[in-house]
């Protein structure tokens, strides 16, 4: 069974309607389509939902599950981000959500972790002298407090770091601290119960070969029996299942018979 319970529309800083995600999904059989437009964050920007139009996001949202609920199952829910020091609301009455770390914060500055790769390096030269270990170790542990904090059903895009990490720039992933810096968020994870998802976003739009987290890190995680779910991450209904065969293969190698689901209302393991 295919799913996708990470979508951006026009909503956010997606392309498409919702009804165009729905009609996609049917198109690919999908076994249910969940959406995620950015939830407000408190501060200006030109990528989240904005305050006012967050209740005719969710209205839109429920009136297409009831109307497509013979075709397809579909669920409401939001990407909050999590962001250290800021209070960022989670929304009554969603079906779920995804909890994402997009910004790592110092000396009062958001840098963010997803780019454009110009911000990150100012960032990182101007606050952190130019040093990528530390601004690494701070996203992830920016990262556990949002796991610790609120035990979300989904974490979102995991290593999301490796997005700007091109040519190992910022830090070799194959290092002893980043690998211990991983165990340490899978081990948080685990504590919490909550599903990582393996998101094919970066692949879809070219920033990275391989999905959110890293094949190493979803071979620990499968040793370590955390659930995980595909997630596409899509800001265009194209992309809706883009790099999913090769993924599910990869899934498959490592161990990863089952993927959980939202279905009928409960999270639930399904075959792949
Ligand atoms: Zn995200
Ligand atoms: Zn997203």
């Amino acid at each position: 069974m295919r799913v996708s319970y990470h979508t951006h529309s026009h909503y956010d800083d997606g392309a498409g309607f919702l009804k165009d995600y729905v009609q996609r999904a049917i198109e690919l059989n999908f076994g249910a389509l969940g959406f995620s437009a950015h939830a407000p964050v408190p501060f200006e920007t030109d990528w989240t939902l904005k305050q006012e139009d967050l209740s005719a996001y969710l209205k839109e949202a429920y009136d297409l599950k009831e109307e497509y609920a013979k075709k397809i199952q579909l669920y409401v829910g939001l990407e909050i981000d999590y962001i250290s020091g800021m209070d960022v609301e989670i929304p009554e009455g969603l079906d779920y959500y995804i909890s994402s770390v997009h910004h790592v914060r110092t000396k009062d500055r958001l840098i963010p972790v997803d780019g454009p790769f110009e911000m990150v390096s100012e960032g990182l030269k101007d606050c952190y002298n130019g040093d990528g270990k530390a601004y690494t170790k701070d996203y992830f542990s920016v990262l556990k407090e949002m796991i610790n904090v609120r035990k979300p059903q989904l974490v979102g895009h995991l290593d999301l770091i490796k997005k700007n990490n091109r040519d190992q720039m910022i830090y070799k992933e194959e290092d002893t601290w980043y690998k211990e810096e991983v165990e340490k968020v899978l081990e948080t994870v685990k504590k919490a119960g909550s599903i990582v998802e393996i998101n094919t976003g970066g692949m879809s739009r070219k920033y990275v070969d391989t999905a959110y987290p890293s094949p190493w890190i979803i071979k620990i995680m499968k040793q370590m029996d955390i659930p995980v779910v595909l997630n596409s991450d899509a800001h265009n209904p194209m992309w809706l299942d883009t790099e999913y065969e090769q993924t599910e293969l990869l899934l498959k190698k490592l161990g990863y018979q089952t993927q959980r689901v939202l279905i009928d209302g409960i999270w639930q393991d399904v075959a792949f």
